[in-house]
């Protein structure tokens, strides 16, 4: 596996890439991987000549400061694990790399993501798209690929992304795929956060998935609302704090309270135990 951590450097190798006609595929990550990030990896290495990692903590995306200087960092491991799956490249650039001179990170952004924004994490991280959808940009300016990997765990994410790709239109066209979300063997979603969780609280962590199959196995048997609100309470008993229980339309992120037995659902939740935060996502009618 070949390090970058100048564009200048990368771009120089990507070259000689592009002009070989040499399709590449992306992986953008925040590090602390695991083998949900890996999975991206794997699939963009069955589709394309060579894959490129990045690897950046992105402070403009992190409305909590708290949750930023507490983002696990694992590099020694991640470059292992990388090294293990095959990854190509692995592109570590520092923050000054990718937000030069006074281009500060909270400098102000204004993509157009419509209702995406106002619901679920766009309600609850105020911002936060805002500084994804900069960090991707600027990623996806920075690589050039032909194909970018992103994880079905978060849902929202993957479609205000493909909503940016759309937005950017790209001479080179990016095509998105939405890989399913890896599990720990009790159910719980892989997720770098996870290493923050105490072994009391990672046990009770399934019951995050634990409600997400019972709202899918009820779907057929029980009215929207009362699912939703027996999945709130199951959790709160447990002793999250709730951030958000939806089942929402998969293609919009409406809520759904009266289906029509037809549409794409999607469940979706936010939760905190104690101070770390977790999300997952499952599609119901599938
Ligand atoms: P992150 O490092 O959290 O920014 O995640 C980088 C990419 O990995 C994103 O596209 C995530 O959706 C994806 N990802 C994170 N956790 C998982 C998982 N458990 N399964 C599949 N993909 C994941």
């Amino acid at each position: 596996m070949i390090l970058f951590k100048k564009i200048t450097d990368l771009h120089k190798w990507l070259d000689v890439q592009h002009k070989k006609g040499h399709r590449m595929g992306f992986v953008p990550t925040m590090g602390a991987l695991h083998y949900g990030h890996i999975s991206l990896i794997e699939a963009s290495k069955k589709e394309n000549s060579f894959t490129v990692c990045s690897l950046f903590i992105n402070p403009a995306q992190f409305n909590d400061p708290n949750d930023f200087t507490k983002y696990p960092v694992t590099l020694e491991n991640d470059i292992m694990m990388l090294e293990a799956a095959g990854n190509d490249v692995l592109f570590l650039p520092s923050v000054k790399e990718i937000y030069p001179g006074d281009k500060a990170t909270n400098i102000h952004t204004n993509y157009e993501l419509g209702y995406l924004e106002t619901v679920l994490e766009g309600k609850f991280r105020p911002g936060h798209f805002q500084g994804v959808c900069r960090v991707v940009q600027r990623l996806l300016e920075i690589v050039q690929p032909d194909n970018l990997y992103l994880g079905q765990k978060d849902y929202q994410q993957c479609m205000v992304i493909s909503r940016l790709v759309e937005i950017l239109n790209f001479d080179r066209k990016i095509n998105v795929h939405i890989c399913p979300t890896v599990r720990e063997t009790d159910g719980l979603a892989m997720s770098s956060r996870n290493l923050r969780l105490n072994k009391e609280e990672r046990k009770r962590a399934t019951e995050i998935y634990r409600c997400l199959c019972m709202i899918k196995g009820n779907l057929h048997q029980q009215d929207l609302a009362i699912i939703r609100k027996e999945a709130q309470t199951h959790l709160e008993k447990a002793g999250f704090k709730i951030d958000y229980v939806e089942i929402a339309d998969a293609g919009n992120l409406f809520p759904v309270t009266i289906w029509n037995g037809k549409s794409q659902l999607v469940a979706l939740i936010a939760v905190f135990l104690n101070e770390v935060r977790l999300i997952d996502n499952m599609l119901l009618n599938q």
